[in-house]
């Protein structure tokens, strides 16, 4: 049952805190203030019932959000906030809600939250998610890059997922979030499409137009809920999946061939042909229209090929020392077939 909103003391408006500590926004912090209540209540209304659980925010700010939060009766809010001029506003918000707040001053990109919830709350991964939430209206020169970082934490149920299926409510650019969700067949599909479907059910829940935030950014927002899969739909290592996902498509408006073909020595094009005869993909498709399931084979056909090959996995076409490097791991496999 969803229990009444918690009042807190008497607290200056979120304007008024701004004013009072001269919180100006940095652009290289990617600062956009959201001080209208009804649309931060909006935001944790889409994390579901937080009532008697714990949250984790990332990016508080002056505070919007973590004073909805706190509103919603939850037991314990842990905030990282990374530009420190923000910390004594949020110690004042923290006293107000009873010292149910705890403030890390840091770099979410570097922080592993290994300890923002009580290790005793635990779910098994198959069973339902533990009342423990993340919630961020991220900066936006963060968002991708910590997305796929929480992805990865994810799939290895590592940080706040080794409490279970942990989910997540957190903001982007509108056309990133509509690229996460986006399906098969859809001009914006991507690398990034294939890495959320493939861990999370994803859902753009509302867009906030670019207009509610102070200053306000030239884009609208989405605020998009990721709720991990039982079972990823792709059961390879991480990196194994992203690497793939992002050779597929790498030429986006050419035949996935091509893009696969990068995987792989230029000398070795039998391993390109294996991989599609063996995932049974069509080589002539375009990126766009290939399905999780049919980039889900090509990884596992991936993962066979470097099983064969190890020197395969760290090939990178870019990289100029590479031709000597599979020129040498080439004659030691050699090598070994013929002392056989
Ligand atoms: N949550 C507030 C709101 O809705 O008004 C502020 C949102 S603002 C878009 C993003 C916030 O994330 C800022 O407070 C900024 O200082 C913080 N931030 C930026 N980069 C960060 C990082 N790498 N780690 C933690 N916080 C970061």
């Amino acid at each position: 049952m969803n229990k009444m909103a918690t009042k807190l003391p008497p607290l200056p408006s979120i304007s008024e805190i701004v004013r009072m500590y001269k919180l100006k926004a940095r652009k290289q912090l990617s600062q956009n203030f959201l001080l209208d209540m009804n649309l931060t209540k909006k935001i944790v209304k889409a994390a579901g019932n937080i009532s008697d659980g714990y949250v984790c925010e990332i990016g508080p700010g002056p505070g919007g959000i973590s004073r909805s939060i706190l509103e919603k009766d939850v037991r314990g809010l842990a905030v990282i906030e990374k530009d420190k001029r923000f910390i004594p506003s949020l110690q004042m918000l923290g006293d107000a809600g009873g010292g149910k707040m705890k403030i890390y001053h840091g770099d979410i990109l570097q922080y592993d939250m290994d300890d923002v919830f009580p290790s005793e709350i635990k779910n098994k991964w198959e069973d339902e998610p533990p009342n423990l939430h993340l919630i961020g209206n991220l900066p936006f020169n963060v968002s991708t890059p910590l997305i796929i970082k929480l992805l990865h934490a994810i799939s290895e149920r590592r940080g706040p997922w080794k409490h279970g299926r942990v989910n997540l409510t957190l903001t982007f650019q509108e056309e990133v979030g509509y690229r996460m969700s986006v399906p098969p067949g859809d001009k914006e599909r991507c690398r990034l499409s294939v890495m959320c479907q493939h861990l999370c059910h994803v859902d753009t829940k509302f867009i906030i137009p670019g207009s509610a935030f102070v200053p306000a950014p030239k884009v609208n927002v989405a605020v998009v809920t990721f709720n991990p899969l039982k079972k990823p739909l792709i059961s390879q290592p991480f990196k194994l999946v992203e690497k793939v996902a992002r050779h597929t498509f790498h030429y986006k408006q050419k035949m996935v061939r091509k893009g696969i073909e990068t995987l792989f020595p230029p000398d070795m094009p039998e391993l390109t042909a294996k991989m599609f005869e063996l995932s049974e993909v069509n080589p002539n498709l375009k990126p766009i229209n290939l399905t999780n399931e049919e980039i889900g084979r090509l990884c596992h056909v991936y993962n066979y090929i470097c099983e064969q090959h190890p020197y395969i996995l760290s090939y990178d076409y870019r990289s100029p020392q590479m031709k000597d490097f599979v020129r040498k791991a080439r004659q030691i496999e050699m090598d070994k077939i013929e002392q056989q």
